[in-house]
Parts: structure tokens; C-alpha cells; sequence
């Protein structure tokens, strides 16, 4: 059976009763989406975050569908970067909404301005451990601490886990945990309508960074965390999900960034190849010399804004973990105050 195309797509969201809302955001993504279905209880998939106008364009949003913010009943949070949850607590407050999302964002929501300051403390680590200079970490501090100031706490009412239902009028949502972009990533399937909320998982025209977040509490199979092999297995954890989402019997993708897309299984391949590529790509420019994964990502990006260190320092980190778990790259040297230093592995003659 073939998927229907494109042009279809504003009939199906109209059909589901969802409605796209793009809002502006602050960061190198620019836009973000959150997604109104119109069901009862009314629910919104993601908040936004607290940026000049944001608000007012939800509001014009649940207004141009003959709704108000006021009516919502449910928010649900696909995961937990600022820009798709910072304006939760505003939103909560203005329509008493339940705010449902996967259990560690409740302590991490609970006090957000404490753990958005652990989180760049986590960063600061993170880059230094990976022998990125003192300016790339001073001004990720300013970026993310821009960022993080808007975004706000808010009481998570509803905590999911992995299979939790929500049983609207209309349809069912099953969550389904997707971690490698962040720990938290989500999907939420409409099975019966083969379409999903796919937040940061699965954007159709990139696959996304595998953020290398600090660890939050995660409850059933927590572990102890592991910095020589948690750094570089982000990108590896975000691939066996995407794997996972392949199969799924969905035709209908509405991500958190961009537009709603048909075939996830398609657009997993692709980011599999590019992951690939981009894999290839560093291990060509590392040499043969011992380097740092922060030292290559400045040489990859010389004019990238220290802002972006960690996003980029993550990217690297992600690639490298793709080429270790190839046999491409080993850890040569780990020493407790760092920097983490990686060699390729000499290549093959002959
Ligand atoms: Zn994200």
C-alpha cells in the first residue's frame, strides 16, 4: 500500500483536528513547533518557550482555530530542552492544564532555574574534559544562561512512562521513550490514526545532535554514570532508537521542528547515511596525531559562536562514538582531570 503524499497532509491534520504552531525561538533551531489537537480534553503537545512574542502567537494560534489558551486541558512534553517546554508553567497557569511528560522532567521542572544551572555546570565539565579552551566554555555559559532564563518551573502533574495511554475522546496517544537526542525524548503514537508526535527524535530534514546532557534521575534502571563511555554513546543510543522507529506502522510525522512529514522509515535511513558520512568525514580530518574532541570541533568550526561549543563538542562526541563502535577510533588517554585525547586506529594496507 503506498503512503499517501505530501499534498495530503493538510487534509489528514484537518481530519485528526491538529494544528501546527510555529514559534519563535531564540536558538541556532530558530523556530519550534507546538501542535493543537483539538479533542477533549483540548491538549497542546509542547510549550514553546518564553521568547519575545511567543505567547502572544500561541494565543493568535488556538484563537485562528476558535480556541483560547485558557480552554486547554493537557500539555503534553515530548522531552526536555527549553525550547519546547519554557513556557509549560505560564501555560499551566493561564488554563489549569495537566502537564503530562516522561517522570524525570517532574524534579527537573520542579526547581528549573537550580537544574538549568546544573546542566550548564554539567557543560562546563563536559568541555573541559574534552580539552575545549576557556573561552569556548565561558561563552556556552552565556548562551545556554540566555537560553535557560526563558524557560521556567512548572509541576508535572501527569509523570509517564514508557507504554503509558492517554485516552482522549477521540483517539489514543501511547508513549513510546525514544532516548538519544535527549534521555527524555518521547514519541506519542495514535496508532488507530498511524500518525505520531515525534518532537526532536525525528525532524525530517536532519537527524538531530545527540545532545550529551547531564544525566537526570532516571528512576527504573538507573545507573551509576560512566563519563569515558557515556561521552561518546549518545550518538549510538540515538541509532538504536531511530532503528526502532523505522518499523513503526505511522505515515503521518508531526516533529518539533519543521513540517509534519509522511515516511519515518525513509527518513531514518537517510539520517543513518548522513550519520555515516559526517562519521567519515571527521575521521579524515582527525589525522593520525592523538587529538581532543573539543580541539576537533573548533578546527571543524573555527567561526562557530563559543555559545555553540557544546552543541558542537556533542556533535563531535556523537560521530566518534559511531566510529569506535566501528573499530575506527579507540580512547588513547582518559586521565582523571583530562582532556580526553582519541587516535584513529592505524588503517588497513595493502
Ligand atoms: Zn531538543
Amino acid at each position: 500500500m503506498a503512503a499517501p503524499d505530501d499534498d495530503a497532509i493538510p487534509d489528514r491534520l484537518r481530519e485528526l483536528g491538529i494544528h501546527r504552531v510555529s514559534l519563535p525561538a531564540a536558538n541556532e533551531m530558530g523556530r519550534v513547533n507546538a501542535w493543537i489537537v483539538d479533542d477533549d480534553p483540548l491538549v497542546l503537545v509542547d510549550a514553546g518557550i518564553g521568547d519575545d512574542g511567543a505567547i502572544d502567537a500561541l494565543e493568535a494560534a488556538f484563537r485562528a482555530v476558535g480556541r483560547r489558551v485558557e480552554d486547554l486541558g493537557l500539555l503534553l512534553l515530548t522531552h526536555q530542552h527549553t525550547d519546547h517546554l519554557g513556557l509549560a508553567g505560564e501555560i499551566v497557569r493561564r488554563s489549569g492544564a495537566e502537564l503530562a511528560g516522561l517522570a524525570p522532567l517532574g524534579p527537573y521542572l520542579a526547581d528549573f532555574p537550580a537544574e538549568a544551572a546544573a546542566d550548564r555546570a554539567y557543560m562546563a565539565e563536559l568541555l573541559r574534559r574534552h580539552g575545549a579552551d576557556e573561552a569556548a566554555v565561558s561563552g556556552n555559559e552565556e548562551g545556554w544562561a540566555r537560553f535557560h532564563a526563558a524557560g521556567g518551573s512548572a509541576r508535572v502533574t501527569v509523570p509517564l512512562v514508557a507504554g503509558s495511554t492517554i485516552a482522549l475522546r477521540d483517539r489514543t496517544l501511547e508513549l513510546l521513550h525514544r532516548p538519544g537526542h535527549s534521555e527524555t525524548d518521547v514519541l506519542f503514537v495514535d496508532a488507530a490514526a498511524r500518525a505520531m508526535f515525534g518532537g526532536d527524535h525525528l525532524l525530517r530534514a536532519t537527524p538531530s545532535v545527540s545532545m550529551r546532557d547531564r544525566p537526570l534521575p532516571a528512576g527504573d534502571g538507573a545507573r551509576a554514570p560512566d563519563p569515558s563511555e557515556d561521552d561518546v554513546a549518545v550518538t549510538i543510543r540515538y541509532r538504536e532508537s531511530l532503528r526502532a522507529t523505522a518499523p513503526l506502522p505511522v505515515d503521518l510525522v508531526l516533529p518539533g521542528h519543521g513540517g509534519a512529514f509522511r515516511d519515518p522509515a525513509e527518513v531514518v535511513e537517510h539520517h543513518l547515511a548522513k550519520q555515516d558520512r559526517d562519521a567519515a568525514g571527521l575521521l579524515a580530518r582527525a589525522g593520525d596525531a592523538p587529538f581532543t574532541a573539543g580541539g576537533l570541533a573548533a578546527s571543524v568550526w573555527p567561526q562557530a559562536p563559543a555559545s555553540l561549543a557544546h552543541v558542537l563538542l556533542s556533535t563531535v562526541l556523537g560521530s566518534l562514538g559511531v566510529l569506535r563502535a566501528a573499530g575506527q577510533v579507540e580512547v588513547v588517554d582518559a586521565p582523571a582531570g583530562g582532556p580526553v585525547r582519541f587516535s584513529a586506529r592505524a588503517r588497513a594496507r595493502g
